[in-house]
């Protein structure tokens, strides 16, 4: 962060350029949560698993495993790289 910024001052998450006030830039928010499609695979393990589980995690982290969101900040070019290649696939 810089010390002078405004309240309205951005620093782009991607590249950290400083996008200052009234200047372009973009709003990412990623929502990831798990999927779904009706089948659940029962074992033998399936209910330890998930009694273990409520023991080892704390329940924000239980949360994140199915939901998580997040914002970002980009400024023009990286909105623009970023969304060329969103997943870093090999060109
Ligand atoms: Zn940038």
């Amino acid at each position: 962060m810089f010390s002078n910024m405004s309240e309205r001052d951005k620093i782009c998450d991607r590249c950290g350029r400083f996008i200052e006030e009234g200047g372009d830039f973009y709003e990412v928010e990623i929502v990831i949560k798990a999927g779904f499609d009706g089948v659940i695979k029962e074992t033998e393990d399936t209910l330890d698993k998930i009694v273990q589980d409520t023991e080892i995690y704390t329940e924000e982290e239980l949360l994140k495993m199915v939901y998580d969101k997040r914002k970002y900040i980009l400024c023009v070019r990286c909105k623009e790289v970023w969304l060329a290649n969103p997943f870093l696939k090999p060109i």
